[in-house]
């Protein structure tokens, strides 16, 4: 496993990769790793003959109140992770070489970007498009590997690369849990033992809406759910929307497969999660 951490190096490395006709993945992440990483990690390393992680806090993804300083950076541990499953090279530039002082190109995906988590988080996804847009050009991957438990970013990041014409293939992976139910999140870390119980109550209340979705009506189960989660102490509620699992709108009471997706702050950690719910 080779550690790259100068842009025009790892690109030099990729082309070459693909002038011999090797089949690249990518994972990008911000590194503090857990199983969720993992279980993409271990889909590239199947799939592809050279797996790329790239470790990298995106500054331009954060607004100046969030939690860009202070996030997790445990690089000696995510190595291992990334050596023990095999990874071929761990990409890990610095924020000045993505994104020098003069830095002025962005890229938007337009109405996607501006509702649910959006509406909280306005410059968030065009970081991500743009980091994420980078990522795809230095590394010239075949594939590139994204979780479904940042089900917005997953949607955005498809349309980017189909109306940019990207050559990598997207590839949409589910969410991985604790035993618990709760997703696997870098921001659990941040989450007292009494927050971390709390927080449970999430994925168990997502599971339950998806279960009534059987045979409930869509405002039904969209109230019920509500009603819980407002009950979970120490918490509030950025937004829960049902939406449709093709292109985020709002979902209607004719469709049948939707997507249950919440953001609520339990304490001061802000965590995401999200259920496909069908007919
Ligand atoms: P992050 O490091 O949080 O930016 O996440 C990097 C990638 O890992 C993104 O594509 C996430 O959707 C994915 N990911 C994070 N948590 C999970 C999880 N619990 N299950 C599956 N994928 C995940």
């Amino acid at each position: 496993m080779k550690v790259i951490k100068d842009v025009l190096q790892l690109q030099k490395i990729a082309f070459k990769h693909l002038r011999e006709g090797d089949e690249v993945g990518l994972v990008p992440t911000m590194g503090a790793l857990h199983n969720g990483h993992v279980s993409l990690i271990e889909k590239s390393v199947k799939n592809d003959d050279i797996t790329i992680v790239s470790i990298f806090v995106n500054p331009i993804q954060f607004s100046p109140d969030e939690d860009y300083l202070k996030y997790l950076r445990p690089v000696k541990k995510d190595l291992e992770i990334c050596k023990k499953n095999h990874v071929d090279y761990v990409f890990m530039p610095s924020a000045n070489d993505m994104f020098p002082q003069a830095y002025k190109t962005f890229v938007e995906v337009e109405a996607l970007q501006s509702i649910m988590c959006g509406v909280f988080r306005p410059i968030h996804f065009r970081g991500v498009a743009t980091v994420v847009s980078k990522l795809f050009n230095i590394s010239c991957a075949d594939r590139a590997y994204f979780g479904m438990k940042d089900f917005q970013q997953l949607k955005i990041i498809e349309k980017m690369s189909k109306e940019l014409n990207f050559r990598t293939k997207i590839v949409p992976c589910p969410i991985v849990r604790e035993k618990s139910g709760l997703a696997f999140s870098s921001r659990n870390f941040y989450l007292t033992n009494e927050e971390k119980s709390l927080s449970l109550n999430i994925s168990k209340i997502l599971k339950e809406a998806a279960k009534e979705f059987k045979n409930k009506s869509l405002s039904v189960v969209k109230k019920k759910a509500i009603n819980k989660l407002k009950k979970i102490p120490n918490s509030k509620i950025d937004y829960a929307e049902i939406v449709s699992i093709k292109d985020l709108s709002l979902a209607d009471k004719n469709m049948k497969k939707v997507v249950f997706a919440v953001a609520i702050w339990i304490g001061k950690v802000r965590l995401i999660d999200n259920t496909e719910m069908t007919k």
